[in-house]
């Protein structure tokens, strides 16, 4: 075998797989058919799930120091602005990273790069994949090099992570159904003045379509985002110098137009692949599910996927985990990609329509709606869960068990568990918990009440046990999670609860063991 894990396309979701494959001792050749690294920034905004597996690989300061954190949304109709809406710190308690990050595809693929070139693994450019085909204990490869030569390689699994036109798929003859959108939208990033309120998200909401800023890093840089207004649909020669005058007009504002690194159209269209996986090949990120730009979720979604694969390729690969662990990945991602295309197909039908009754409700109810939607703290919490990533669960995955007796609103099977503070030794100060995870392995979490004396051993040297101390702090961040009494969890490395109860039950942790990996 050349290589445990053949990892196709080195954007986002390839970049993260092979770290988290690398991180863990798993042999990965990643190959990527472009010359070299993108350099548009296609992507923008990090969720705050990215940014707490980002913690885990070492590069989370770094995403931070180079990004900007979106403290508000203004928007604006009608040449006016309707409504400001705070973001600063919308899931305070939520996540230690309660804010959406501003931080460009380029940026995150350099930092992920530079991880995995740290664990000893390059980037094998200019190499595309062109054939595949099956065998019982592995996949042969064939790779081409644009001088013509080609050279196959055998690997015992290969992760498809080339994006929407996916070799990977369309080798193993997975159909990716959906449709175009019709409209056409344009992306530039760029040097402007004109209304914007600086440092701030800024939608313009219009009668037939929208536009916004997105800022970026240095001063009046914006990415700008929207659809083509309809008299310049259907122009190939269009040019953001063409767009200005419009998109100005509905700004109610002159637009100075100061440099611009890059511009593009391109047409959106929402699809799934029908499978995530045929026998030793996986599908991951846009390769698996493409939808519209709505909720900036694309790029972390395929990083979500890398994220939830590699663990369970890594025991699979090194004989910790019995094959039929990797069945859960589809099991796992396939609902949270339906649910993100019905989502986002929702909002962008309504931010898109042409219709006047949609216009209507886009200029003059939505902002306001929303405004007050945010002043509601459950509301408030339920939208930062839901765009975060934060909110995710597997409660149908068949690693998600709950043992009867935990109360309602405790963590259950399934869902990540929530960010809190503990104090974890008695005399110590209250630690952030998500820092006390180490994701390469499973952790036992027991509060109030004492640990098995042997921990898990079925599962030996990969699970580590954190105990909860019986401490007025502990019991009251505890209560702010629905957990009143003992308890315990066992967490995956991903940091998912895979079985929770409330008296620590050996034999129950010993089953979950050995049913699932
Ligand atoms: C113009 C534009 C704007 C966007 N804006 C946003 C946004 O604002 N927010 C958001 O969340 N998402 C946005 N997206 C989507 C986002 O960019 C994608 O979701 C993200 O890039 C998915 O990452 P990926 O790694 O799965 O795929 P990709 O980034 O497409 O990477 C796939 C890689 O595979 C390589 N490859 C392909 N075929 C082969 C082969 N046969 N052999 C070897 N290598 C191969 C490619 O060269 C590429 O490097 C935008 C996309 C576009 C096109």
């Amino acid at each position: 075998m050349d290589t445990d894990v053949l990892v196709v396309g080195a954007g986002p979701t390839g970049l993260m797989l092979a770290n988290q494959l690398a991180r863990r001792g798993v042999r990965v050749l990643i190959v990527d058919r472009h010359a070299g690294p993108s350099l548009e920034t296609r992507a923008l905004g990090v969720q705050a799930r990215t940014l707490e597996i980002y913690a885990h690989l070492g590069i989370a300061e770094r995403a931070l120091e180079l990004g900007k954190r979106a403290i508000g949304a203004n928007m604006w109709t009608g040449g006016r602005r309707a409504v400001r809406v705070p973001l600063g710190d919308i899931g305070y308690d939520l996540s230690p990273y309660p804010f959406l990050l501003i931080l460009g595809q380029d940026d995150n693929e350099c930092l992920l790069r530079d991880a995995l070139q740290r664990r000893g693994t390059a980037v094998e450019w200019r190499t595309e994949l062109v054939g595949l085909a099956q065998e019982p204990d592995r996949v042969v490869a064939m790779l081409a090099r644009p001088d013509g030569t080609t050279r196959s390689v055998a690997a015992a699994w290969v992760a498809g992570c080339d994006g929407a036109r996916s070799a990977v798929r369309e080798l193993s003859g997975i159909p990716f159904r959906g449709a175009p959108y019709e409209h056409v939208f344009f992306v530039a990033d760029t040097e402007m003045t004109g209304p914007m309120v600086p440092d701030e998200l800024n939608i313009y909401l219009w009668r037939n379509g929208f536009h916004l800023f997105f800022p970026m890093r240095g001063t009046d840089h914006w990415r700008l985002v929207g659809i083509v207004p309809p008299a310049l649909r259907g122009r190939d020669d269009l040019t953001l110098e063409a767009l200005i005058p419009p998109i100005g007009r509905e700004a109610g504002a002159a637009l100075t137009l100061r440099h611009c690194s890059w511009f593009s159209t391109y047409r959106i269209h929402h699809r799934r692949a029908e499978r995530f996986r045929d026998r030793r090949c996986f599908l991951l990120g846009d390769a698996a599910h493409i939808h519209s730009p709505v909720g900036a979720q694309g790029m972390n979604t395929g990083l979500q996927d890398a994220y939830n694969l590699g663990w369970k390729l890594a025991l699979v690969i090194s004989g910790a985990g019995r094959p039929a662990l990797l069945d859960t990945y589809e099991l796992e991602r396939i609902p949270v990609a339906e649910r993100l295309l019905r989502t986002t197909d929702q909002a962008f039908s309504l931010v898109v329509s042409d219709r006047r009754l949609s216009g209507w409700i886009r200029t003059r109810i939505a902002p306001r709606l929303l405004a007050l939607a945010m002043r509601i703290e459950r509301l408030r919490r339920i939208a930062f869960l839901t765009i975060s990533q934060t909110g995710i669960a597997y409660p149908a995955s068949p690693l998600s068990e709950t043992l009867p007796g935990l109360p309602k609103g405790a963590p259950r099977g399934g869902d990540r568990f929530p960010w809190i503070r503990l104090r974890l030794s008695e005399d110590g100060p209250a630690a952030d918990l998500f820092g006390r995870l180490d994701d390469t392995r499973f952790t036992l979490l027991v509060i109030g009440q004492r640990a098995p004396p042997d921990g898990v051993p079925a599962l030996g040297g990969l699970v580590s046990t954190l105990v909860v101390s019986d401490d007025p702090a502990n019991a009251r961040e505890l209560a702010r999670v629905g957990i009143a009494g003992p308890a315990f969890f066992l967490l995956r490395p991903d940091g998912h609860v895979g079985l929770a109860g409330t008296g620590v039950d050996a034999a129950a942790l010993g089953r979950w063991v050995s049913e699932h990996l």
